[in-house]
C-alpha cells in the first residue's frame, strides 16, 4: 500500500513526485511516457527560469529532478481502472494492480484525431500527431498542418525550418493561437495558409501522397503532400477515471485545493478543468494537488 500513486509523468506529475519524495512519502509514478506534451513542444520561451529552452531538454530536466529523488516510477505503463473501495484506491494498469492511500491524477491530454478517411490508415505512415518527434524525417518535402491554435502555429514554425513548404488547413477564417507565432508563420515565404478550409480525405500507397480538402463550398480539391501533422486541440485523458466527476469538456472538476469528487483522489493540470494550460500552470498545480494528499493523509491518519 503506497501513501501516494501519481498517474502521469509531465510538468504536473513530476513536479508532485518531486514534492512528495521530499515529504519522505511511499510515492509510486506510473506513466505512459517521461515528460508528457512537453516532449512535443519545439521551443519554449515562458517557463520561468529558462530564457528559452526546446520541450525535449525541459522534460529531460523534469525527468534528471525525480530521479535525483529515487521515486519509483513504472514506464510504459498505462492506467485502465481506478476505483475508490474503504480507504483504499485501486490503480489498474495493464501490466498489474496497486493500492495507495491517496492518488493524484494527473494525465494530461492526448491529440484530438481528425476522424476523416485515411487517417488511421496512415497513422505513422506519413500521418503524425507530433512536429517535434517527427517533422525531422520531412526534410526538403512538403507537408500540411491541420489545425489554426497555437499548437498548430508551433507545428509550422518548426516545419518551416525543415520541409521545402508548408500548408496550413485552418478551418476558421482566420489564424488563431499567440500574435508572435502567428506573424512569423504569416510572413514565412515557406508557409501557405488556407483559411476556411477542412480536410475530408487523407490520400496515399505506402505512404501519405496527399490530402483531399475543401474550401468553403467549393468542390473537393487536392494538396499533394508527403507529411500531414494533426495539430486541432486535445481530449483529456480521464478513460480510465470513470467514478470521478468531469465537465463537459471531459475535464475533472477540482477545487482550489485540487480535490476532486471522491475523497482521497486529487487531480492536478491539463486534465482538470482548471482554466489555461501551460507547463509552469500544470506545475504548480501538481505542487498543489501533493500537499493536499500530504494533509488528508495526516488528517485522516493514515
Ligand atoms: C505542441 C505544444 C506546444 C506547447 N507549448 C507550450 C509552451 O511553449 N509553453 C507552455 O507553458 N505550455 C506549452 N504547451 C502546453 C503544455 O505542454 C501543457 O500544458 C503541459 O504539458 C501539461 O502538463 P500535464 O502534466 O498536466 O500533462 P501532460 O504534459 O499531458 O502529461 C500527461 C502525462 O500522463 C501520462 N498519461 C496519460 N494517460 C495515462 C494513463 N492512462 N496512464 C498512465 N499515464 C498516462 C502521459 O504519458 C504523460 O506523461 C504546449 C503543448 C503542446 C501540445
Amino acid at each position: 500500500m503506497y501513501d501516494l500513486i501519481i498517474i502521469g509523468a509531465g510538468p504536473a506529475g513530476i513536479t508532485a513526485a518531486v514534492y512528495a519524495a521530499r515529504k519522505k512519502m511511499q510515492v509510486l509514478v506510473i506513466t505512459v511516457d517521461i515528460g508528457g506534451q512537453t516532449i512535443w513542444s519545439g521551443d519554449i520561451d515562458n517557463y520561468t527560469g529558462y530564457q528559452f529552452i526546446t520541450g525535449p531538454e525541459l522534460a529531460s530536466k523534469f525527468e534528471e529532478h525525480m530521479r535525483r529523488y529515487n521515486v519509483v516510477v513504472k514506464e510504459n505503463e498505462k492506467v485502465v481502472e481506478l476505483r475508490k473501495i474503504d480507504d483504499a484506491v485501486h490503480v489498474k494498469t495493464i501490466k498489474g494492480e496497486y493500492q495507495a492511500k491517496t492518488v493524484i491524477i494527473a494525465s494530461g491530454k492526448k491529440s484530438k484525431e481528425l476522424r476523416v478517411p485515411g487517417e488511421q490508415e496512415f497513422k505513422n505512415k506519413g500521418l503524425s500527431y507530433c512536429a517535434t518527434c517527427d517533422g525531422p524525417l520531412f526534410a526538403d518535402k512538403d507537408v500540411a498542418v491541420i489545425g489554426g491554435g497555437n499548437s498548430a502555429l508551433d507545428a509550422a514554425l518548426q516545419l518551416m525550418k525543415i520541409a521545402s513548404h508548408t500548408s496550413i488547413i485552418n478551418i476558421l477564417p482566420r489564424l488563431g493561437g499567440d500574435a508572435v507565432m502567428r506573424e512569423k508563420v504569416e510572413n514565412s515565404p515557406a508557409v501557405t495558409i488556407f483559411n476556411n478550409t477542412r480536410v475530408v480525405a487523407v490520400y496515399g500507397e505506402k505512404m501519405v501522397t496527399g490530402i483531399g480538402f475543401v474550401t468553403g463550398a467549393d468542390p473537393e480539391k487536392r494538396l499533394h503532400v508527403r507529411g500531414v501533422f494533426v495539430e486541432i486541440g486535445l481530449v483529456p485523458n480521464t478513460g480510465f477515471a470513470t467514478d470521478v466527476e468531469l465537465n463537459e469538456a471531459g475535464e475533472i472538476k477540482v477545487n482550489c485545493r485540487n480535490e476532486t469528487s471522491i475523497p482521497g483522489i486529487f487531480a492536478a493540470g491539463d486534465v482538470t478543468d482548471v482554466p489555461e494550460k501551460q507547463i509552469v500552470i500544470a506545475a504548480g498545480e501538481g505542487a498543489k494537488a501533493l500537499l493536499s494528499s500530504f494533509r488528508y493523509l495526516a488528517e485522516h491518519r493514515l
